[in-house]
């Protein structure tokens, strides 16, 4: 299957494995399916597959240039022992919803269900095309990427990552595990500004040509693991068949039976392969988007602009702390039927002039598809506090985020669907916030310790992979200004 760029004519295609090693498309587009393929999935035959064999299948499908043995190897080494639950991701029921828990992974949170798949990706790619030089991964990252990105390419030959995050901006327990990841092929560097700074410089090093030029004479490239990779985010769309599946197989809902998934949403990623699920027929009623604070997400789905220009907050969910959500691009495109001129012109308006605004046929389509809600710091507390309260289930910040805006948008529609809130990270990678909310009181200590006095309060056992975490070490962090990126980049290749 060939892709394309979001911004570019489609005289301009790639092989999978060309778009997965480059990342982005040089115009500043994104990498998407030339036909978005339409595959027969027999939901009923899906119910029988380990989340293992449904990868697999939905991976052949968008990555055929790969052979089915190299996609079975890619599946099995990315999701195996590392795991805490063999299931790799679990559902629960709690409050009168389904909870998707999707951070069972190394590094507690969601982003681990794709960044193990990516680094393997991108390994077997640079087979396949036999490039011989090698990949730097270039990223900044709101918390989560870093570490998931780090752990995902740890020790993968003729790769170096290189993770830039908004100094502060991070939490301490991702903190701790970036820092700790660091060394032979990983670096982590803090910057003095916030994560759209990050990004916006990364993207600028991207397309910077002469740097780029520098770098191919050197035999290095560029690529990124945020989920602007399309590498990435296509074994996304894996739980979301999965999760139906299981609910369908334990009777929670009948065949064919429409439901919603809740998603907290940052860059957009998660909740567009929700998108692309229900584009492959997955029978899905609303996608419900849901934000912090940092809502411009919800004003985009009511008004149909998008308007970056507003105060940016760091708020207790920071993997949601953004302002840009690059992935939303992708699904524009498909709702202009594929207009990469419209695109074009809509993010030159978007760097332009900070915001762009959709025709009528667009903002129907996307009321039809989706809702969008947010939840302010205070109600994410209360959130955790109510689930916890209702059910001694808990639940982490982000997720408090899609749990609150379901309920709020429940009760406003009294929309009856079933729902899946997509539950991103582990209580225990947030655990300040957590027992904040749960006792009103501060932990003694940030970070680690909190992770303990946490427990203590919930008296539960340790799951595996958070265990991990709680190890010593004296871990320092390198801290630059955010013009310093390319300068500190060159000296890492010693360019
Ligand atoms: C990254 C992240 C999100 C946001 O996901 P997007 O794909 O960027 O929308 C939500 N929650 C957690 C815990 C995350 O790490």
């Amino acid at each position: 299957m060939k892709y394309r760029s979001t911004r570019a004519n489609l005289n301009y295609q790639l092989d999978a494995p060309t778009a997965i090693i480059q990342g982005l498309s040089p115009e500043g587009g994104l990498f998407v399916p030339v036909a978005f393929p339409h595959p027969i999935f027999d939901l009923n035959k899906f119910k029988n597959l380990s989340y293992q064999e449904m990868a697999k299948k939905i991976l052949a499908t968008f990555f055929d240039d790969f052979s089915n043995e190299q996609l079975a190897g890619i599946v099995d080494q990315s999701y195996d022992k590392q795991w805490d639950t063999q299931e790799i991701v679990k559902i629960v029921n709690h409050a009168d919803n389904f909870y998707l828990e999707l951070f069972h992974g190394p590094t507690l949170a969601f982003k681990d269900i794709a960044l193990q798949v990516l680094p393997r990706l991108m390994n077997k790619a640079i087979n396949i095309k036999q490039v011989d030089s090698d990949i730097i991964i270039l990223t900044a990252t709101s918390g989560d990427t870093g570490g998931a990105a780090m752990s995902g390419f740890k020790g993968q030959d003729h790769t170096h990552v290189i993770v830039f995050y908004p100094y502060g901006g991070v939490s301490p327990v991702q903190l701790r595990q970036m820092l700790a990841l660091k060394g032979n092929n990983l670096t982590a560097i803090a910057i003095k500004g916030n994560f759209d700074d990050a990004q916006s410089n990364v993207k600028k090093i991207f397309n910077n040509h002469e740097l780029v030029e520098k770098l191919n004479l050197n035999k290095l490239q560029f690529s990124s693991a945020n989920s602007m990779n399309i590498g990435r985010l296509i074994p996304q769309i894996v739980y979301y068949f999965y999760s139906y599946v299981q609910l369908f197989k334990k009777c929670n809902i009948r065949s064919g039976q429409k439901i919603n998934f809740s998603v907290p949403t940052g860059n957009f990623g998660d909740i567009l392969a929700g998108y692309y699920a229900k584009k492959l027929g997955l029978p899905i009623n609303k996608l419900i988007c849901a934000s912090d604070q940092n809502n411009v997400l919800t004003d985009f789905f009511k008004t149909g602009t998008y308007d970056r220009r507003r105060k940016f907050y760091l708020t207790n969910s920071p993997a949601m702390d953004i302002l840009v959500s690059s992935n939303l691009e992708r699904l524009l495109f498909d709702l202009y039927d594929e207009d990469s001129n419209e695109l074009a012109k809509l993010m030159n308006n978007l760097n332009a002039n900070g915001k762009y605004t959709v025709n009528s046929t667009v903002k129907e389509k996307l009321d039809q598809i989706f809702a969008a809600g947010f939840a302010s710091e205070k109600e994410v507390e209360d959130e955790i506090k109510r689930i916890y309260d209702k059910d001694r289930y808990t639940i982490d910040p982000h997720t408090a985020v899609a749990s609150f805006v379901t309920k709020q948008y429940q009760k406003n529609t009294h929309d009856k669907t079933p729902t899946i809130i997509v539950s991103t990270a582990s209580p225990y990678k947030f655990p300040e916030t957590v027992f904040h909310a749960l006792t009103e009181k501060e932990v003694k200590q940030k970070g680690i310790p909190a992770i303990q006095e946490l427990n203590n309060y919930l008296k539960e056992d340790f799951q595996g992979n958070v265990h991990n975490l709680i190890q010593n070490g004296n871990y320092q962090e390198q801290i630059i200004e955010a013009n310093q990126m390319k300068d500190t980049l060159l000296n890492i290749l010693n360019l």
